[in-house]
């Protein structure tokens, strides 16, 4: 396990309701923010983006319904994770800081 890399410790995490985003201050001093529904597009439960034979059920959607992009609530897992409460109550969708920082690597998010 290497998650304790500053790149991949997050030492805020913001709810920010009004903006609709998920913004994070990272330990290395960047930051990301993460639009609700891009994020909701890569929930990375099984049901979401599949397992196995299953290839989920967001892969033939075009578009997400308004009270499934509206996040309501955000928990912590562990040291490693958040996990968002969507309004359809949804909340299976584990994503890792690892991850998160690597979609911002990816998507260009950081600043
Ligand atoms: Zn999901």
């Amino acid at each position: 396990m290497t998650e304790t890399s500053p790149a991949s410790t997050p030492t805020d995490i913001e709810m920010d309701t009004r903006g609709r985003r998920l913004r994070f201050v990272w330990a290395d001093g960047r930051r990301s923010d993460y639009d609700w529904e891009y994020l909701r597009w890569r929930c990375p439960c099984a049901t979401c983006s599949g397992e196995g034979e299953f290839a989920g059920e967001l892969k033939d959607r075009t578009e997400l319904q308004p009270e499934e992009i509206e996040m309501v609530d955000i928990e912590l897992v562990g040291r490693y994770a958040v996990k968002p409460i969507w309004r359809n109550g949804h909340d299976t969708g584990l994503y890792t800081f690892r991850n998160l920082r690597a979609l911002a690597e990816m998507d260009n998010l950081l600043s």
